[in-house]
Protein backbone atom coordinates (compact mmCIF):
# COMPACT_ATOMS: atom_id res chain seq x y z
CA UNK A 1 0.00 0.00 0.00
CA UNK A 2 1.12 3.54 -0.44
CA UNK A 3 2.08 5.54 2.20
CA UNK A 4 -0.91 8.03 2.48
CA UNK A 5 -2.97 4.97 2.53
CA UNK A 6 -1.02 3.39 5.52
CA UNK A 7 -1.64 6.40 7.22
CA UNK A 8 -5.07 6.12 7.02
CA UNK A 9 -5.55 2.47 7.71
CA UNK A 10 -2.63 2.30 10.61
CA UNK A 11 -5.37 1.15 13.77
CA UNK A 12 -4.49 -2.04 15.29
CA UNK A 13 -8.62 -2.03 15.99
CA UNK A 14 -8.21 -3.53 19.57
CA UNK A 15 -10.43 -2.67 22.75
CA UNK A 16 -14.07 -3.62 23.75
CA UNK A 17 -15.46 -1.26 20.41
CA UNK A 18 -14.03 -1.02 17.29
CA UNK A 19 -14.07 2.67 16.56
CA UNK A 20 -11.86 4.36 13.94
CA UNK A 21 -10.09 6.19 16.23
CA UNK A 22 -8.45 4.70 19.32
CA UNK A 23 -9.64 5.15 22.35
CA UNK A 24 -8.50 8.01 24.08
CA UNK A 25 -6.99 7.01 27.48
CA UNK A 26 -5.75 9.15 30.36
CA UNK A 27 -3.83 7.49 32.72
CA UNK A 28 -0.94 7.86 34.80
CA UNK A 29 -1.16 4.61 36.28
CA UNK A 30 -1.92 1.69 34.29
CA UNK A 31 -3.49 -1.28 36.48
CA UNK A 32 -1.01 -4.55 36.28
CA UNK A 33 -2.27 -7.78 35.69
CA UNK A 34 -0.37 -9.66 38.33
CA UNK A 35 1.51 -9.23 41.31
CA UNK A 36 4.79 -10.69 39.00
CA UNK A 37 4.30 -7.68 36.45
CA UNK A 38 5.27 -5.39 39.77
CA UNK A 39 8.89 -6.79 39.28
CA UNK A 40 9.32 -6.43 35.31
CA UNK A 41 12.02 -4.68 33.83
CA UNK A 42 9.53 -2.37 32.45
CA UNK A 43 6.56 -1.79 34.55
CA UNK A 44 3.71 -0.11 32.45
CA UNK A 45 3.17 3.55 33.36
CA UNK A 46 1.39 6.09 31.80
CA UNK A 47 4.66 8.15 31.06
CA UNK A 48 5.83 5.57 29.08
CA UNK A 49 2.73 6.01 26.57
CA UNK A 50 -0.46 5.41 26.02
CA UNK A 51 -2.36 3.47 22.84
CA UNK A 52 -2.35 6.81 20.91
CA UNK A 53 0.84 7.58 21.78
CA UNK A 54 1.67 3.90 20.53
CA UNK A 55 -0.12 4.78 17.16
CA UNK A 56 1.42 7.77 16.69
CA UNK A 57 4.60 6.62 16.91
CA UNK A 58 3.75 3.95 14.14
CA UNK A 59 2.17 6.48 11.77
CA UNK A 60 5.59 8.95 12.22
CA UNK A 61 7.70 5.48 11.78
CA UNK A 62 5.73 5.04 8.09
CA UNK A 63 6.39 8.62 7.66
CA UNK A 64 10.30 9.21 7.98
CA UNK A 65 11.13 5.37 7.36
CA UNK A 66 12.17 4.90 10.82
CA UNK A 67 12.56 1.84 13.31
CA UNK A 68 12.04 3.94 15.95
CA UNK A 69 10.04 7.36 16.93
CA UNK A 70 9.85 8.63 20.57
CA UNK A 71 7.49 11.78 21.14
CA UNK A 72 8.55 14.92 23.03
CA UNK A 73 6.25 17.75 24.11
CA UNK A 74 7.55 20.34 21.62
CA UNK A 75 9.28 20.67 19.03
CA UNK A 76 12.22 22.02 20.58
CA UNK A 77 12.17 19.32 23.32
CA UNK A 78 12.93 17.00 20.27
CA UNK A 79 15.83 18.89 19.27
CA UNK A 80 17.33 19.37 22.44
CA UNK A 81 16.08 15.74 23.09
CA UNK A 82 18.35 14.65 19.93
CA UNK A 83 21.41 16.24 20.37
CA UNK A 84 21.60 15.72 23.91
CA UNK A 85 21.46 12.02 23.31
CA UNK A 86 24.70 11.85 20.64
CA UNK A 87 27.34 13.53 22.91
CA UNK A 88 29.00 13.83 26.35
CA UNK A 89 30.91 16.24 28.18
CA UNK A 90 34.48 17.15 26.30
CA UNK A 91 32.63 16.55 22.94
CA UNK A 92 32.41 19.00 20.38
CA UNK A 93 29.08 19.16 18.46
CA UNK A 94 29.12 21.30 14.66
CA UNK A 95 25.70 23.47 14.14
CA UNK A 96 24.46 24.70 11.39
CA UNK A 97 24.11 28.86 11.20
CA UNK A 98 21.11 28.43 10.05
CA UNK A 99 19.45 25.79 12.55
CA UNK A 100 15.93 27.15 14.19
CA UNK A 101 17.46 29.62 16.43
CA UNK A 102 16.22 28.03 19.99
CA UNK A 103 17.83 24.87 18.86
CA UNK A 104 21.07 26.55 18.41
CA UNK A 105 20.68 28.23 21.59
CA UNK A 106 20.32 24.82 23.12
CA UNK A 107 23.61 23.61 22.58
CA UNK A 108 25.30 26.71 22.47
CA UNK A 109 23.76 27.79 26.41
CA UNK A 110 22.79 24.42 27.57
CA UNK A 111 25.05 21.89 25.93
CA UNK A 112 27.76 24.22 27.15
CA UNK A 113 27.04 23.93 31.03
CA UNK A 114 26.83 20.33 30.25
CA UNK A 115 30.73 20.55 29.36
CA UNK A 116 29.49 20.06 25.27
CA UNK A 117 31.86 22.63 22.69
CA UNK A 118 29.71 23.90 20.15
CA UNK A 119 30.93 25.21 16.49
CA UNK A 120 29.16 27.27 13.92
CA UNK A 121 28.99 26.11 10.28
CA UNK A 122 27.50 27.28 6.91
CA UNK A 123 25.56 24.97 5.72
CA UNK A 124 26.57 25.67 1.96
CA UNK A 125 30.44 25.38 2.79
CA UNK A 126 31.60 21.44 2.64
CA UNK A 127 35.25 22.17 2.73
CA UNK A 128 34.75 24.31 6.21
CA UNK A 129 32.25 21.28 7.61
CA UNK A 130 35.02 18.32 6.66
CA UNK A 131 37.97 20.52 8.22
CA UNK A 132 35.48 20.67 11.43
CA UNK A 133 35.08 17.10 11.43
CA UNK A 134 38.65 16.25 10.96
CA UNK A 135 39.47 18.77 14.34
CA UNK A 136 37.38 16.20 15.64
CA UNK A 137 33.06 16.39 16.33
CA UNK A 138 30.74 14.03 18.23
CA UNK A 139 27.69 15.11 16.50
CA UNK A 140 26.57 17.47 13.41
CA UNK A 141 22.81 19.40 13.66
CA UNK A 142 21.55 20.17 10.05
CA UNK A 143 18.40 21.87 9.17
CA UNK A 144 17.26 21.42 5.30
CA UNK A 145 15.92 23.85 4.28
CA UNK A 146 17.76 26.29 6.71
CA UNK A 147 15.20 28.50 8.95
CA UNK A 148 14.24 31.65 8.00
CA UNK A 149 17.24 31.48 4.97
CA UNK A 150 16.04 28.29 3.34
CA UNK A 151 19.74 26.95 2.36
CA UNK A 152 19.32 23.18 0.86
CA UNK A 153 22.09 21.48 2.24
CA UNK A 154 24.17 18.77 0.06
CA UNK A 155 22.98 16.51 3.33
CA UNK A 156 24.24 12.83 1.54
CA UNK A 157 27.83 14.65 1.11
CA UNK A 158 27.41 15.90 4.76
CA UNK A 159 26.82 12.13 5.37
CA UNK A 160 29.72 11.06 3.33
CA UNK A 161 32.07 13.22 5.49
CA UNK A 162 30.76 12.66 8.31
CA UNK A 163 31.03 8.93 8.27
CA UNK A 164 34.37 8.99 7.43
CA UNK A 165 34.92 11.39 10.34
CA UNK A 166 32.91 8.74 12.67
CA UNK A 167 30.36 11.50 13.12
CA UNK A 168 26.37 10.84 13.98
CA UNK A 169 23.76 13.37 11.88
CA UNK A 170 20.85 14.75 13.30
CA UNK A 171 18.36 16.92 10.28
CA UNK A 172 15.70 18.73 11.46
CA UNK A 173 12.75 17.86 8.92
CA UNK A 174 10.12 19.98 10.04
CA UNK A 175 10.01 22.32 6.62
CA UNK A 176 9.49 18.78 4.42
CA UNK A 177 7.01 17.50 7.69
CA UNK A 178 8.35 14.02 6.55
CA UNK A 179 6.24 13.76 2.77
CA UNK A 180 8.76 15.63 0.80
CA UNK A 181 11.64 14.29 2.48
CA UNK A 182 12.89 11.04 4.45
CA UNK A 183 16.32 12.53 6.07
CA UNK A 184 16.75 8.68 6.83
CA UNK A 185 17.06 7.50 3.08
CA UNK A 186 19.52 10.27 2.42
CA UNK A 187 21.83 8.45 4.96
CA UNK A 188 21.04 11.01 8.28
CA UNK A 189 21.70 8.95 11.66
CA UNK A 190 18.58 10.95 13.53
CA UNK A 191 15.61 13.02 12.21
CA UNK A 192 13.40 15.07 14.35
CA UNK A 193 10.27 17.31 13.53
CA UNK A 194 8.12 19.61 15.27
CA UNK A 195 5.17 18.27 15.38
CA UNK A 196 3.25 21.44 16.24
CA UNK A 197 3.44 22.86 12.53
CA UNK A 198 2.55 21.00 9.75
CA UNK A 199 1.29 17.37 11.99
CA UNK A 200 -0.62 18.77 13.77
CA UNK A 201 -1.68 21.06 11.33
CA UNK A 202 -4.37 22.98 12.83
CA UNK A 203 -1.71 25.42 15.27
CA UNK A 204 -3.70 24.45 18.38
CA UNK A 205 -1.61 21.61 20.15
CA UNK A 206 2.23 21.42 20.85
CA UNK A 207 4.76 18.17 20.13
CA UNK A 208 8.16 16.50 18.91
CA UNK A 209 9.21 13.47 17.30
CA UNK A 210 12.73 12.11 17.32
CA UNK A 211 13.44 9.05 14.61
CA UNK A 212 15.92 6.95 14.25
CA UNK A 213 16.90 3.55 13.01
CA UNK A 214 20.38 3.25 14.39
CA UNK A 215 20.22 0.83 17.39
CA UNK A 216 22.52 2.53 19.81
CA UNK A 217 20.96 5.74 19.54
CA UNK A 218 17.56 4.73 20.40
CA UNK A 219 19.54 3.28 23.03
CA UNK A 220 20.45 6.68 24.17
CA UNK A 221 17.72 8.64 23.33
CA UNK A 222 15.34 5.80 25.33
CA UNK A 223 17.84 6.38 28.58
CA UNK A 224 17.79 10.50 27.93
CA UNK A 225 13.68 10.68 28.12
CA UNK A 226 13.60 8.51 30.35
CA UNK A 227 16.00 10.44 32.97
CA UNK A 228 14.60 13.62 31.91
CA UNK A 229 10.86 12.05 32.30
CA UNK A 230 10.22 13.20 29.06
CA UNK A 231 6.77 12.22 27.70
CA UNK A 232 3.70 14.37 25.95
CA UNK A 233 0.33 13.96 26.85
CA UNK A 234 -2.79 11.90 25.33
CA UNK A 235 -4.58 15.16 23.78
CA UNK A 236 -1.71 16.25 21.92
CA UNK A 237 -0.46 13.25 20.74
CA UNK A 238 -4.22 12.79 19.38
CA UNK A 239 -4.11 15.64 17.74
CA UNK A 240 -0.88 14.83 15.76
CA UNK A 241 -2.44 11.53 15.32
CA UNK A 242 -5.47 13.02 13.64
CA UNK A 243 -3.31 15.09 11.81
CA UNK A 244 -1.41 12.62 10.27
CA UNK A 245 -4.55 11.09 8.41
CA UNK A 246 -4.89 14.50 5.89
CA UNK A 247 -1.03 15.46 6.29
CA UNK A 248 -0.19 14.15 3.05
CA UNK A 249 -3.91 16.12 1.46
CA UNK A 250 -3.18 18.99 3.14
CA UNK A 251 0.64 19.39 2.28
CA UNK A 252 -0.09 19.12 -1.16
CA UNK A 253 -2.72 22.52 -0.69
CA UNK A 254 0.06 23.92 0.67
CA UNK A 255 2.60 23.72 -1.52
CA UNK A 256 0.79 24.61 -4.80
CA UNK A 257 -0.42 27.66 -3.13
CA UNK A 258 2.95 28.64 -1.88
CA UNK A 259 4.20 28.10 -5.19
CA UNK A 260 1.28 30.22 -7.43
CA UNK A 261 2.41 32.86 -4.29
CA UNK A 262 5.73 32.80 -5.38
CA UNK A 263 5.23 32.90 -8.91
CA UNK A 264 3.00 36.24 -8.36
CA UNK A 265 5.55 37.82 -5.67
CA UNK A 266 8.49 37.29 -8.55
CA UNK A 267 6.95 39.58 -10.81
CA UNK A 268 6.31 42.24 -8.11
CA UNK A 269 8.10 45.54 -8.19
CA UNK A 270 8.13 45.90 -4.51
CA UNK A 271 9.90 42.57 -3.81
CA UNK A 272 13.71 42.09 -4.80
CA UNK A 273 13.93 38.02 -4.60
CA UNK A 274 11.90 35.12 -3.78
CA UNK A 275 13.65 32.39 -1.57
CA UNK A 276 11.71 29.44 -2.57
CA UNK A 277 14.26 26.09 -3.31
CA UNK A 278 11.04 24.50 -5.73
CA UNK A 279 11.41 27.98 -8.13
CA UNK A 280 14.48 27.35 -10.73
CA UNK A 281 15.91 30.82 -9.47
CA UNK A 282 16.86 29.41 -5.61
CA UNK A 283 20.77 28.69 -5.54
CA UNK A 284 20.18 24.89 -4.27
CA UNK A 285 17.26 24.20 -6.66
CA UNK A 286 19.20 21.32 -7.94
CA UNK A 287 20.04 20.15 -4.23
CA UNK A 288 16.14 20.51 -3.49
CA UNK A 289 15.27 18.61 -6.89
CA UNK A 290 17.22 15.75 -6.04
CA UNK A 291 16.69 15.28 -2.70
CA UNK A 292 12.71 16.79 -1.70
CA UNK A 293 10.16 15.25 -3.70
CA UNK A 294 7.82 18.78 -3.17
CA UNK A 295 7.60 21.60 -1.11
CA UNK A 296 5.80 22.96 1.75
CA UNK A 297 4.05 26.04 2.40
CA UNK A 298 6.71 28.18 4.01
CA UNK A 299 8.89 30.34 2.06
CA UNK A 300 10.86 33.89 1.82
CA UNK A 301 10.92 37.15 0.13
CA UNK A 302 13.14 40.33 0.20
CA UNK A 303 10.88 43.33 0.40
CA UNK A 304 11.47 46.44 -1.37
CA UNK A 305 10.95 48.62 1.82
CA UNK A 306 13.92 51.19 2.90
CA UNK A 307 13.13 51.64 6.50
CA UNK A 308 11.27 50.46 8.99
CA UNK A 309 7.50 52.54 8.11
CA UNK A 310 7.45 51.12 4.58
CA UNK A 311 7.80 47.68 6.30
CA UNK A 312 5.40 48.18 8.73
CA UNK A 313 3.45 50.18 6.00
CA UNK A 314 3.04 46.48 3.86
CA UNK A 315 1.94 44.52 6.65
CA UNK A 316 -0.15 46.53 8.49
CA UNK A 317 -2.33 46.72 5.11
CA UNK A 318 -2.48 42.42 4.98
CA UNK A 319 -5.38 41.32 6.21
CA UNK A 320 -5.48 37.74 5.59
CA UNK A 321 -1.82 37.07 6.50
CA UNK A 322 -1.78 37.38 10.07
CA UNK A 323 1.51 38.48 12.00
CA UNK A 324 2.53 35.47 14.26
CA UNK A 325 5.11 32.90 15.27
CA UNK A 326 5.09 29.29 14.17
CA UNK A 327 3.53 27.78 11.02
CA UNK A 328 2.07 24.47 9.20
CA UNK A 329 -1.43 25.67 10.55
CA UNK A 330 -4.45 26.10 8.21
CA UNK A 331 -4.27 29.89 8.50
CA UNK A 332 -2.07 32.13 6.20
CA UNK A 333 1.25 33.70 8.34
CA UNK A 334 4.12 36.38 7.82
CA UNK A 335 6.33 37.83 9.92
CA UNK A 336 9.67 39.90 9.35
CA UNK A 337 12.97 37.69 10.24
CA UNK A 338 16.25 40.21 10.53
CA UNK A 339 15.95 40.56 14.04
CA UNK A 340 16.43 36.74 14.39
CA UNK A 341 19.15 36.14 11.85
CA UNK A 342 22.44 35.30 13.96
CA UNK A 343 25.20 33.85 11.67
CA UNK A 344 28.74 33.33 12.41
CA UNK A 345 30.15 31.58 9.68
CA UNK A 346 27.73 32.38 6.63
CA UNK A 347 27.28 35.84 5.47
CA UNK A 348 23.87 36.34 4.90
CA UNK A 349 24.22 40.46 5.18
CA UNK A 350 26.02 40.83 1.85
CA UNK A 351 23.79 38.99 -0.30
CA UNK A 352 20.51 40.87 1.35
CA UNK A 353 18.97 43.68 -0.78
CA UNK A 354 15.73 44.52 1.47
CA UNK A 355 13.56 43.31 4.47
CA UNK A 356 13.61 39.22 4.82
CA UNK A 357 9.96 38.70 5.38
CA UNK A 358 8.58 34.73 5.98
CA UNK A 359 5.69 33.39 4.52
CA UNK A 360 3.45 30.36 5.77
CA UNK A 361 0.92 30.11 2.59
CA UNK A 362 -2.21 28.40 4.72
CA UNK A 363 -5.08 26.91 3.23
CA UNK A 364 -7.05 29.61 2.00
CA UNK A 365 -7.77 30.36 -1.36
CA UNK A 366 -4.75 31.34 -3.34
CA UNK A 367 -6.24 34.03 -5.52
CA UNK A 368 -7.41 36.02 -1.94
CA UNK A 369 -4.03 35.52 -0.60
CA UNK A 370 -2.49 37.59 -3.59
CA UNK A 371 -5.42 40.16 -3.20
CA UNK A 372 -4.14 40.45 0.14
CA UNK A 373 -0.38 40.95 -0.84
CA UNK A 374 -1.72 43.09 -3.24
CA UNK A 375 -3.23 45.33 -0.42
CA UNK A 376 0.40 45.47 1.22
CA UNK A 377 2.25 46.52 -2.24
CA UNK A 378 -0.28 49.32 -2.23
CA UNK A 379 0.39 50.78 1.13
CA UNK A 380 4.06 50.50 1.07
CA UNK A 381 3.93 52.52 -2.41
CA UNK A 382 1.22 54.91 -0.92
CA UNK A 383 4.25 55.06 1.69
CA UNK A 384 6.81 55.47 -0.91
CA UNK A 385 5.23 58.68 -2.46
CA UNK A 386 4.43 60.47 0.49
C1 LIG B 1 8.85 25.55 15.30
C2 LIG B 1 10.08 24.80 15.05
C3 LIG B 1 10.68 24.06 16.06
C4 LIG B 1 10.17 24.07 17.48
O1 LIG B 1 8.89 23.57 17.60
P1 LIG B 1 8.00 23.94 18.88
O2 LIG B 1 6.95 22.92 18.89
O3 LIG B 1 7.51 25.34 18.68
O4 LIG B 1 8.90 23.85 20.09
C5 LIG B 1 11.81 23.33 15.74
N1 LIG B 1 12.33 23.33 14.51
C6 LIG B 1 11.77 24.03 13.51
C7 LIG B 1 12.36 23.99 12.17
C8 LIG B 1 10.63 24.80 13.75
O5 LIG B 1 10.11 25.51 12.76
Amino acid sequence: MKRSTRLIHNRAGTGPRRTVNPPLEHASTIILPDAASLYSQNPAYGRMGLSVHQELEAALCTLEKADFTRLTPSGLSACAVAAAALVKAGDRILVSDSIYGPSRRFCERRLKRMGVESERFDPRNLGQIEMLMSEGAAAIFLESPGSLTFEISDTPAIVTLARAHNVKTIMDNTWSAGVFCQPLDLGVDVSVQALTKYVVGHADAFGGAVMTSDPGIVREIRDLTEDWGISIGPDDAYSALRGTRTLETRLSQHQASALQLANWLSGVPGVNQVIHPALPSHPDHALWLRDFSGSSGLFGFLLDASNQSELDAFLGALELFKLGFSWGGFESLIIPCDAQLTRLKSDWTSEKNGHLLRVHAGLEDPDDLIADFQLGFDALSRKKNT
